[in-house]
């Protein structure tokens, strides 16, 4: 067994073993295919979580394993390993953004009525905030939800939201409040919607990701029971928030385990093919290229991994984990790009698995709060 890096012990890397396995049986032979039909069978959630791994960080009374985010970072980096951006980003979705304010804000009945299903893989979650006029600025939602009796009447759109298809439910931010001039932060709240009527999906076609189900949802007067309410009325930004971090190093580690993987098939594929006589690897240029890849990935882990470390203590490390995140993802994709030039010709063909990781990483600088956002984070903590 590999030995524990801090802040992992040696029981996480036993349950990497097996979390790797688990991926390497069930889920990446298959991800050629599913890229292709561009959709990953529903029954992958199943899987995790006859496993439990779709609950690992959850109390065992909601059906999840009574384990911590130490153990979902295990999950997240070892994703990477399906080897499909889109199959990791749809179970993802589901584990890092989809649950965790049901996990945090919900309700008694809310925790029984969608997180304990979403544990068994039975429900299948999605995040819906960003519209299309919205992203960035997330206080710019203009979807509205108006009081009527027992409820609320929902209308409007959002877009780009992973799982958008087929998700049983959509963890969404709306507008609850009119007020001149707008209250931005303090108009928003968030409501568990079902899909059903008024509710209706179109997936949309992207660069990267392609198993997964990104989609815009079209909200058309759709009946929202009040118990549906999350947290509390009009301080939804708060849970916006509450997520942010967890979801930033979730992308990070997930950074970290794609590149480590790019490296060990690069480095692998420099071994095996000739040019001019030798390995690839036995030219110099080459040889320096990987070389400084895997200091790449080590630098990566090592931000990674003291962030992850202080936010598991307990500390509020927003600017190591917004470095974290800027750092990852941007150097993923650089990466992925030297990958695939060091695998000539082959590296443009669909059969090499570098074509498709350096599509998928290209999402990274830009979803979960693009590296501009991350910079202004980062001005506003560093004083500037
Ligand atoms: C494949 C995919 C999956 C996604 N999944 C989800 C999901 O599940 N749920 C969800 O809610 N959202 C999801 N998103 C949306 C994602 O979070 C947004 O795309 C992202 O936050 C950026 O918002 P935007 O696309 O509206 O860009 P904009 O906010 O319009 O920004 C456009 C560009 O301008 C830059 N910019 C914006 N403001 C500033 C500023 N103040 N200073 C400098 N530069 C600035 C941005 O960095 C970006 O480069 C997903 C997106 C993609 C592509």
């Amino acid at each position: 067994m590999t030995p524990s890096t801090p802040p992992f012990s040696d029981e996480h890397e036993e349950l990497r073993r097996s979390i790797r396995g688990l991926i390497e049986r069930e889920l990446a032979p298959y991800a050629q295919q599913w890229e292709e039909d561009r959709w990953f069978p529903d029954e992958c959630f199943a899987k995790l979580a006859a496993q439990g791994l779709l609950g690992l960080k959850y109390p065992e009374s909601y059906g999840g394993q009574g384990g911590d985010y130490l153990h979902e970072a295990v999950l997240c980096e070892e994703m990477a390993r399906t080897g499909s951006g889109g199959t990791a980003a749809g179970l993802g979705a589901h584990i890092n953004i989809a649950t965790p304010p049901i996990w945090k804000f919900g309700t008694e009945e809310q925790k029984q009525r969608y997180l304990v299903p979403a544990i068994r893989g039975e429900k299948i979650g999605a995040l819906g905030i960003t519209e299309p006029g919205a992203g960035s600025d997330v206080a710019a939602i203009a979807t509205s939800a108006e009081r009527v009796d027992g409820g609320w009447v929902l209308n409007g759109e959002k877009t780009y939201i992973t799982n958008g298809v087929r998700a049983h439910f959509i963890v969404t931010a709306v507008k609850t409040r009119k007020t001149t001039p707008p209250a931005r932060h303090h108009d928003i709240s968030f409501l568990i919607v079902d899909r059903g009527e008024g509710v209706s999906s179109s997936a949309l076609h992207k660069l990267g990701w392609h198993a997964s189900d990104t989609a815009t949802i079209s909200f058309q007067d759709v009946f929202v029971p009040e118990e549906n309410l999350l947290g509390e009325l009009n301080d939804g930004f708060k849970l916006i928030m509450a997520n942010f971090q967890w979801e930033r190093l979730a992308m990070a580690l997930g950074a970290v385990g794609a590149m480590a993987l790019a490296w060990e098939r690069t480095a692998e594929f420099a071994r095996q093919r000739h040019t001019f006589g030798r390995p690839l690897s036995g030219h110099q240029a080459i040889r320096h290229k990987l070389a400084d890849l895997a200091t790449s990935v080590y630098t990566c882990r090592c931000v990674t991994y003291d962030a992850l470390r202080r936010f598991v203590a307990g500390e509020e490390p927003l600017k190591e984990v917004t470095m974290a995140k800027l750092l990852t993802q941007r150097a993923c994709f650089q990466l992925m790009d030297d990958c695939l030039q060091i695998h000539g010709g082959a590296g443009y063909m669909r059969e090499y698995f570098i074509e498709r990781a350096a599509r998928d990483a290209r999402l990274g600088p830009i979803g979960g709060g693009s590296d501009e956002i991350m910079r202004e984070i980062l001005g506003r903590v560093l004083g500037l």
